[in-house]
């Protein structure tokens, strides 16, 4: 049994009348069932101020970074372009910090589509603010089509952490950027037929983030629930 610390999100929300502000921190439900549905503790780490994220991480075996807004293109010496969506370097800082805890005390971490963004960022690569800025014109957001169905296929590279994968497999996608330039400590293990990297791992294979969200459809697709088993039980 592992205990599973999930990075929280933050969010604002109105209930009832807009006098209600209500700051949150949440976790998709969904990240949460499929830990307890394999028998581990998942955890929501709430962000705060960055020296105090080592303190979070100490007390769980492993780190999910999870989805959510853009990750700030300062963090990789760009200007905001135009078609950047939300940002919060409140959350990137917190992130980055329990990374860099996670690093240093050898659990392993996963990246969840935003994820595998800051990751990158983290190890110095750079992100697509937008996929019109990339060469592909594939459909990598892919509303009004739910999470649970797969839409595109990914290229798996076999000798890797998702070696328990299809070579050719199908995965949902919810991301309007990418990786640009792969940080060089990162492996590229699986790629979209637009060339955009889908998922990478680290030298010390401790470190794996996928682009797509497997927490939306573990129910329906069992490759994506063994993505969570093995994170949990085998990195
Ligand atoms: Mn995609």
């Amino acid at each position: 049994m592992s205990i599973i610390g999930i990075l929280g999100a933050p969010h604002t929300f109105y209930d009832t009348h807009p006098v209600w502000e209500n700051k949150v921190v949440f976790s998709r439900q969904s990240l949460i069932d499929v830990f307890q549905a394999l028998g581990h503790t998942p955890l929501i780490l709430p962000p705060g101020p960055p020296e105090t994220a080592k303190d979070y991480v100490h007390l769980v075996d492993k780190i999910v970074l999870a989805g959510g807004s853009d990750v700030s293109p300062q963090l990789y010496n760009e200007e905001p372009h135009h078609l950047l969506q939300t940002v919060n370097p409140t959350r990137d800082a917190f992130e980055l910090a329990a990374l860099d805890a996670a690093l240093k005390e050898k659990k392993a971490v996963l990246g969840i589509c935003r994820g595998i963004q800051l990751i990158n960022v983290y190890f110095g690569g750079t992100l697509y603010q937008d996929l019109s800025l990339s060469a592909s014109t594939q459909k990598h957001w892919q509303l009004p089509t739910p999470q649970e169905i797969p839409t595109h296929s990914v290229r798996i590279l076999k000798e890797s952490s998702l070696h328990f994968l299809p070579e050719h497999y199908f995965v949902n996608s919810f991301h309007h950027q990418a990786i640009k330039q792969l940080a060089p400590e990162l492996t590229a293990i699986a790629h979209a037929a637009d060339g955009l990297v889908e998922a990478v791992e680290n030298q010390e294979k401790r470190v794996l983030a996928v682009q797509w969200h497997p927490e939306g459809s573990w129910q329906t697709e069992k490759h994506d629930k063994e993505i969570f088993k093995y994170f949990a039980e085998e990195l």
